[in-house]
């Protein structure tokens, strides 16, 4: 017998379906309907890809964040984040709920105030408030969270000119022992930027000092970073209290809360590290009732959760393209949405499932969008069955800040549906049409001239 040829052994980099404590990543199961709606006849009315809302889902959603802190803090508003997801189907479901608005820019501004909410309901935060729209947040009695002193002192002047008094909250930074800090919006808190402002704000006279805020980032994991950042800003109440017999009416925690969804590189799945909203409330609450603040001038507790309550009642279904080899041998399945409709891919590794029935074998496969950029990866690395041109897929918890980032780029946008508590379906977003696009460009005169045309008939 000739004695075996040495071959040295390899390692091999293992790209998907890494095994975690529960062993290696199972087969994908099929997703074939959403809330008892077969998704293949919504992609045959509505077209590929389509965006499919659940508001069974929402309403769950919603109505389990508001137990959790209702139930352990007297007074508790939800604000719903408009720029988490602005379609008007979407808001008017968390309005009915009875969520306020929070809003960014004048243009989400004048989108609550369309939606018909009281504007006495809307919060506007961000560091973009013109003069115009500082104007009429005041005539209308919005609150304004103030975000920086060049807009205090504009708050301020306006205040002298105008008969209304600003319902004003600040905005307050600080460490909550995540990094890097979240400083660039808002007053710091370490520094004493924030009860300088404070101050300002009570010398002044003419501003109504209501709430005080905070954001402290977003998709975050630890329950602790809330307990402090409630504590400090009750801190503040405290010495408002002390300083000026003041009793502050709200604090406002923002949002920020993890969803469910995978960050890419994890090693554990989302569902199983995202605390609860139980956790949430738990770590808030107990920090606002153990503070100093008396317990007769507790102030409403306001959260702006945006991404928790929305990414799970979000779906992207759609076709595939084709099927290839990369040069490394590598599966590449391409499907028909792409980074620019599904912006969350940057950041998340999105489950994504077939929706027909398919076969046991699953292969180590990056799944690309229909663009012509390279960067147009929907996962990188998934463990995923072959589908063969003309199958759906579909992806999971996409509802949180796609349909606001999202770009037209080479096609148009497509619509999105809205499943309603009985199965019904409702256009809640035209898909874009050429129309669309050229009804907002101009053409000058001179380049009106049909070169071709021209051509055609001399
Ligand atoms: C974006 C934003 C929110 C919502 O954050 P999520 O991470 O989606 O919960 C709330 N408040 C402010 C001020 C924001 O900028």
């Amino acid at each position: 017998m000739e004695k075996q040829a040495f071959e040295r052994p390899i390692i091999q980099k293992l790209n998907a379906g890494l095994p975690s404590k529960y062993g290696l990543a199972r087969k994908l199961e099929p997703i074939s309907h959403i809330d008892g709606v077969a998704i293949s006849s919504i992609i045959k009315q509505y077209g590929s890809p389509v965006f499919i809302f659940s508001e069974n889902t929402i309403r769950r959603t919603y109505k389990d964040a508001y137990r959790a802190f209702s139930s352990r803090y007297p007074k508790v508003q939800f604000a719903w984040s408009y720029k988490t997801n602005y379609l008007n189907a979407i808001c008017q479901i968390f309005h009915q709920e009875g969520a306020w608005a929070e809003v960014v820019s004048g243009f989400e501004y004048d989108k609550a105030i369309a939606n018909g909410i009281p504007s006495e309901l809307i919060i506007f935060n961000g560091p973009d408030k013109s003069l115009e729209d500082l104007r009429k947040a005041i005539i209308n009695g919005s609150l304004i969270h103030i975000d920086h002193f060049d807009e205090l002192y504009d708050i301020i002047k306006l205040s002298k000119e105008m008969s209304e008094k600003p319902r004003v909250a600040i905005r307050v930074n600080m460490d909550v022992g995540i990094y890097p800090k979240w400083d660039r919006f808002g007053f710091n808190y370490e520094n004493g930027e924030a009860w300088d402002a404070l101050n300002r704000i009570m010398a002044s006279k003419k501003l109504e000092l209501v709430g005080l805020h905070t954001h402290i980032g977003t998709y975050i994991m630890s329950t602790e970073a809330y307990k402090i950042a409630a504590s400090k800003l009750a801190k503040l109440a405290v010495d408002l209290e002390k300083k000026y017999g003041l009793a502050i009416q709200y604090i406002d925690i923002g949002g920020g809360f993890a969803s469910k969804n995978t960050l890419r590189g994890s090693y554990y799945p989302g569902t199983d590290t995202a605390p609860s909203f139980d956790d949430f409330a738990e770590a808030i609450t107990s920090a606002l009732l153990s503070s100093d603040i008396k317990p007769q001038n507790l102030p409403l507790l306001i959260l702006e959760t945006g991404r928790a309550l929305i990414d799970e009642a979000g779906y992207l279904a759609g076709t595939v393209l084709a099927n290839k080899r990369l040069s490394d041998g590598r599966r590449a399945t391409i499907i028909d949405a792409g980074v620019n409709v599904l912006f969350t891919a940057f950041w998340y590794e999105h489950d994504i499932r077939p929706v027909e029935p398919i076969s046991e074998q699953s292969e180590d496969t990056t799944i690309y969008g229909p663009l012509c950029m390279n960067i147009d990866v929907v996962r990188y690395n998934v463990m995923f069955p072959l589908l063969k041109k003309g199958d759906h897929y579909v992806i999971r918890r996409v509802g949180a800040y796609n349909n606001t980032q999202w770009l037209q780029f080479i096609n148009m946008r497509p619509n999105i549906v809205l499943i309603d508590k009985s199965g019904n379906l409702h256009l809640i977003r035209k898909k874009e049409t050429l129309d669309t696009i050229n009804s907002m460009e101009v053409i000058p005169e001179h380049l009106k001239e049909n070169y071709y045309h021209n051509m055609a008939t001399k």
